[in-house]
């Protein structure tokens, strides 16, 4: 059997202050804590990985939301990948590779079955936390599931040079959209999304009214709008849609820090006239669909059909900048933290 080693501190963030709007240094702190060792039926895991996600914002507040808030002076949670360093649990050996939800630390201890092995030979072990986790099921379960897409359809996402949306264009692409059109923050990721993704056409939102850049790109309208932004972007899908169009109301990340209502969508009324479905997702909702996500998934990232693209920050101090940059369009492809480097 291998060694098993405990050290006996390591870091992890904590949440100090709950922020109002954009959230600020003192709002968190990395700190020194001690590691305990796994009693029966718990593993302790070196984290190699940690995810960084829009939605970890609203868990920031003090809201009632579909997951809990982050508690004051405890840890910050959220999706990781690291390596078993001893095991107190049947099955689960020193080295095994596993997917849990202790994010934000350096090491964690915890009950083996919060522990989801994964194969490190199948793919990048940090690709569990992007394309072939939670991310990349929200788009395939956005579009199969919500959207119930179909061939032929024209498939408009927001936010499509990031982790959720580089996906949705090109697994959309993939289930047969005859037209897949996506808005970005910068010109660098416009121009990937149609050189590199397979986009019909694309456009900076920051470079003028969504709803004309959106006429533009889309003349002819569009079936599906796959939502990741809201506000302004919802508002000017919702003018796109066609008769019977259908919209994923999958993030809103335009508005997470504001501490204002947001503006738009001000065309709501055009729902009745369009008979337009917008139904909201959650990812959590759709484990059933995770057999054939993977199969479908892993074979098109092993056949070449599927781009996947990761933005890497490295070191565990660097936590709350990756978080702060993904908020801001620092990242293309998925935000991700790297311990090991
Ligand atoms: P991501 O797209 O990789 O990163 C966030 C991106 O949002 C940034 O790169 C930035 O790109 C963009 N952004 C930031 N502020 C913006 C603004 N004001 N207007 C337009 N774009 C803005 O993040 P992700 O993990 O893939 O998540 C995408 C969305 O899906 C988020 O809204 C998230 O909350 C949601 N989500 C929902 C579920 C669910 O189950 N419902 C699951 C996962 C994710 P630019 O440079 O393009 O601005």
């Amino acid at each position: 059997m291998a060694e098993q080693s405990v050290p006996a501190t390591a870091r992890e963030w904590h949440l100090k202050a709950r922020p109002n709007g954009w959230p600020v240094p003192s709002d968190v702190a990395l700190v020194e804590a001690p590691v305990r060792a796994p009693e029966p039926g718990e593993v302790l895991v070196r984290n190699a990985y940690l995810s960084v996600d829009p939605y970890m914002r609203g868990r920031m507040n003090d809201a009632k939301s579909y997951v809990p808030p982050f508690k004051l002076d405890r840890p910050m949670d959220g999706g990781a990948v690291g390596y078993v360093v001893a095991s107190a649990a049947e099955g689960f050996e020193v080295g095994d590779a596993v997917l849990h939800g202790l994010g934000w630390r350096e090491y964690a201890t915890f009950p083996a079955k919060h522990a989801v092995k994964v194969d490190g030979s199948q793919a990048p072990l940090s690709y569990f936390l992007g394309v072939l986790g939670m991310p990349g099921m929200t788009a395939y379960a956005g579009l199969v599931a919500v959207a119930d897409i179909k061939e032929g359809d024209k498939v408009f996402v927001s936010g499509a040079a990031g982790a959720v949306g580089s996906l949705v264009g090109q697994i959309a692409r993939l289930k047969g959209a005859s037209r897949v059109v996506g808005s970005a923050g910068s010109a660098a990721k416009v121009a990937k999304l149609v050189d590199e993704y397979g986009f019909d056409a694309a456009f900076n939102y920051k470079d003028g009214p969504v709803r004309e850049q959106l006429a533009a790109a889309a003349p002819e309208g569009i079936d599906v709008y796959f939502d990741n932004v809201g506000g302004e972007h919802l508002e000017a899908a919702i003018d796109a849609l066609g008769v019977h169009g259908r919209a994923v109301i999958c993030g809103a990340i335009a508005q997470y820090n504001d501490t204002e209502a947001p503006a738009a969508p001000r065309n709501l009324v055009q729902v009745i006239g369009k008979r337009l479905r917008l139904e909201g997702l959650l990812v959590g909702d759709h484990a059933a669909l995770q057999p054939r996500f993977t199969a479908e998934v892993a074979g098109w990232l092993k056949d070449g059909s599927l781009h996947y693209d990761e933005t890497v920050v490295d070191g565990i101090e660097k936590m709350m900048d990756a978080f702060l940059g993904l908020m801001q369009g620092e990242n293309t492809g998925k935000m991700v933290v790297r311990l090991d480097a």
